[in-house]
């Protein structure tokens, strides 16, 4: 096919747009999905990134549903409500929903958090912000669903914890989750926009409040590919939503993934052992040190 200088124009501003930014404590780093700031080059990025090639412990991964024990760890206290307002920012590569901007805030006391909350190992954790990848992030049994959408969770230590929920197409009628979320108006790349009335409640009915959820421990899916993540990933609840919404986000936030085949078909029982986290608290000695991070 002939590419026209229009195609060609708008084919170049994609690729300066997918330039996108993960933001920690320590550093900002820049990384796209294309290009000379690819995956493959991640680690190269900045010193912080280099476990998006040496980590022993990276995201995503396959997950076999076979490995049974896995199943045996739940957080507790799981409590959530539905949410009022939020900001919904369009972050090129993908759409993130976040505590707004303007809400009244406690001076001085950190981050605000969206309403919902978990413990693991009697440590609350928080929820930051949820996005949304197409298609998903983790595989099962080595195939992608339609969408993975991120719930970012953070606890005082700044350790994180990220559930994962699949939805696929497989409705006629639109899923009101999404509907809340995938507005009429979304903004432009680098935009915001304020969102109302999103159903988290139901969501997490759905998930069972994440009760039977492949957890594992990994890091973020982003430069700086931090480790020390602890994964909910709820395959066993897969919400569905029409081909019009799934058709909606893709185009919104394209069509990227990270294919780390060593890694995303790495045994969990090779690199650590998931009971022994439990005891410990679930987590390694090195946290997670992320403020404000992509799944
Ligand atoms: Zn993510």
């Amino acid at each position: 096919m002939k590419v026209s200088p229009i195609h060609q124009l708008l084919l170049l501003s994609f690729t300066i747009l997918s330039i996108v930014f993960s933001v920690t404590t320590a550093s900002k780093v820049e990384f796209s999905y294309i290009d000379d700031k690819g995956p493959q080059f991640w680690h190269l990025l900045e010193n912080s990134s280099l476990l998006c090639l040496k980590g022993r412990r990276q995201s995503p991964i396959n997950i076999d549903v076979l490995e049974p024990k896995i199943r045996s760890i739940r957080p507790s206290d799981v409590r959530v409500k539905n949410i009022d307002e939020a900001e919904l920012a369009h972050i090129v590569t993908t759409l993130e929903v976040a505590p707004g901007k303007e809400e009244e805030g406690e001076e001085g006391r950190g981050e605000k958090f969206l309403p919902a909350q978990f413990e693991i190992g009697g440590e609350a954790f928080n929820l930051l912000q949820f996005h949304f990848h197409t298609p998903s992030e983790h595989r099962v049994n080595g195939v992608h669903h339609d969408v993975e959408m991120h719930m970012v969770f953070k606890d005082r230590k700044e350790r994180i914890s990220v559930v994962a929920v699949f939805f696929d197409i497989g409705s006629i009628k639109d899923n009101e989750f999404l509907k809340s979320v995938l507005i009429k108006e979304i903004p432009r790349p680098n935009g915001s926009t304020k969102l109302c009335n999103i159903p988290l409640k139901k969501l997490f009915e759905d998930i069972n409040y994440i009760q039977n959820a492949f957890t594992y421990l990994g890091s973020l899916t982003t430069p700086p590919c931090t480790e020390g993540v602890r994964w909910w990933v709820n395959d066993k609840h897969v919400q569905y939503i029409s081909s019009g919404q799934y058709r909606r986000l893709k185009n919104t936030i394209g069509n990227f993934y990270v294919e780390i085949s060593k890694k995303a078909y790495r045994k969990l029982s090779d690199s650590q052992d998931i009971n022994a986290g439990i005891i410990a608290g679930l987590y390694d000695n090195v946290p997670a040190t992320v403020s404000k991070s992509r799944g």
